[in-house]
């Protein structure tokens, strides 16, 4: 059976936490976290990177940021995670979902305008599958209605839009470094500011100025604003910088596949039998997954047992959030769900990780193929 994902590993990793284990610092913000902080902040151009004990509480601390008030609205996509819409309704916020659009299932950028209504204080976009949003005219919105703006790239480490890393366009930026994602601490993420706040440390830090206090800037630390711990200890930090080091390679790698997957499943989409990704001209992605799109959704279910039964691990992705109970519950959806129900319905990912072989690519791409009774239209 080849697997759907397989949680990257380099080597490094052991000894860098062997390393963390010998210092005696276990506890976070050590070496080895300066360290990712370091990469983070040189790769992204953000002005302050914070690692954090998952990408949902980075986006947890983007909304703390964001300083909102109950019944504050946050316009963003329904096709995501749970974490985009959890954070902000912790917050006391409501989610107000558009539609996306079917090209690269990312929020649909002109459709956020008429979703703005007095209580809008912050739009949150989703990069999803590491193809970034079109943010021009979301910072565009933004700097015109006077919002925040969050990103949710949580699977867009080491991808870009029009030259400038997904996560450092925004006010906030949240990665997630879950070992199903392209670079993986077990459980882990980053939180990307724009410009530094005191007050980001300050969230993370159990709202204390704990940090300033190690600096030796104040003698003593004290409760300062509303926070929790969101820092995650060296033993994951060091497991994480092993696998930064080699990012390059990782990525390099996953992307081999995803044009590998594109040059052998073309013929099928050529021939009108499913749909293949949209890398929109200014966007650099980063493979995080490769999806296609059967006819409908009850294709897609036949396909996927198709492909279990040949030996290739497939998955479907978001069930919309507007229509779970809890989007019921919190949220709202403004204008009319053309795409987002029927695309997801849609939508099947292929196996993509570190270490998968080109002849496994093939036999998932022949598998497709051979459900569609194409199996010469794979090169
Ligand atoms: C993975 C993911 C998250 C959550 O990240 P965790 O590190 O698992 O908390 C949030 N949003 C999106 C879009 C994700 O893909």
């Amino acid at each position: 059976m080849i697997p759907f994902n397989v949680p990257p590993y380099c080597g490094r990793e052991d000894e860098y936490v062997l390393q963390a284990i010998h210092s005696h610092k276990i506890s976070g913000d050590g070496t080895f976290t300066k360290k990712c902080h370091a990469w983070l902040e040189e790769r992204t151009g953000a002005a302050r990177a914070l690692l954090t004990t998952s990408g949902s509480h980075a986006l947890d601390m983007a909304a703390l940021l964001c300083r909102l008030e109950p019944g504050d609205e946050v316009i963003m996509p329904s096709y995501t995670f749970s974490s985009t819409a959890n954070a902000f309704v912790l917050a006391g916020a409501v989610p107000v979902f558009v539609d996306i659009r079917p090209d690269t299932m990312n929020i649909d950028e002109h459709l956020i305008e008429a979703a703005i209504t007095p209580r809008t204080k912050v739009i949150c976009v989703m990069h999803y599958a590491g193809v970034g949003c079109e943010m021009d005219t979301v910072m565009d919105i933004a700097r015109r209605h006077g919002l925040k703006v969050v990103e949710d790239a949580a699977q867009g480490v080491m991808a870009s839009y029009k030259g400038r890393a997904l996560g450092s366009i925004g006010d906030y930026g949240c990665f997630s470094f879950h070992e199903s994602k392209n670079y993986s601490m077990g459980e882990g993420g980053a939180l990307l500011l724009r410009a530094d706040d005191p007050r980001a440390e300050i969230i993370r830090e159990k709202g204390t100025d704990r940090a300033r206090f190690l600096r030796g800037q104040v003698d003593k630390y004290t409760w300062e604003d509303l926070g929790s711990s969101y820092l995650p200890s060296e033993l994951n930090a060091a497991y994480l910088y092993g696998q930064l080091e080699m990012a390059e390679q990782i990525n390099a790698a996953r992307l081999h596949c995803w044009a590998l997957y594109k040059e052998l499943l073309t013929p099928l989409a050529e021939a009108g039998r499913i749909e293949l990704p949209f890398i929109p001209e200014g966007c650099v992605h980063n493979a995080h997954m490769f999806y296609i799109k059967a006819k409908d959704l009850d294709e897609r279910t036949a396909l996927i047992a198709w492909l279990k039964e040949h030996g290739v691990s497939s998955v479907f992705h978001y069930v919309p959030l507007h229509s779970a109970a809890a989007g019921r519950r919190f949220g709202r959806f403004h204008g009319e769900d053309r795409y987002t129900t029927r695309e997801s319905g849609r939508l099947l990912r292929l196996p993509m990780y570190y270490g998968l072989t080109d002849g496994d690519v093939e036999t998932a791409a022949r598998t497709v193929a051979a459900f569609y009774g194409e199996g010469s239209a794979v090169r």
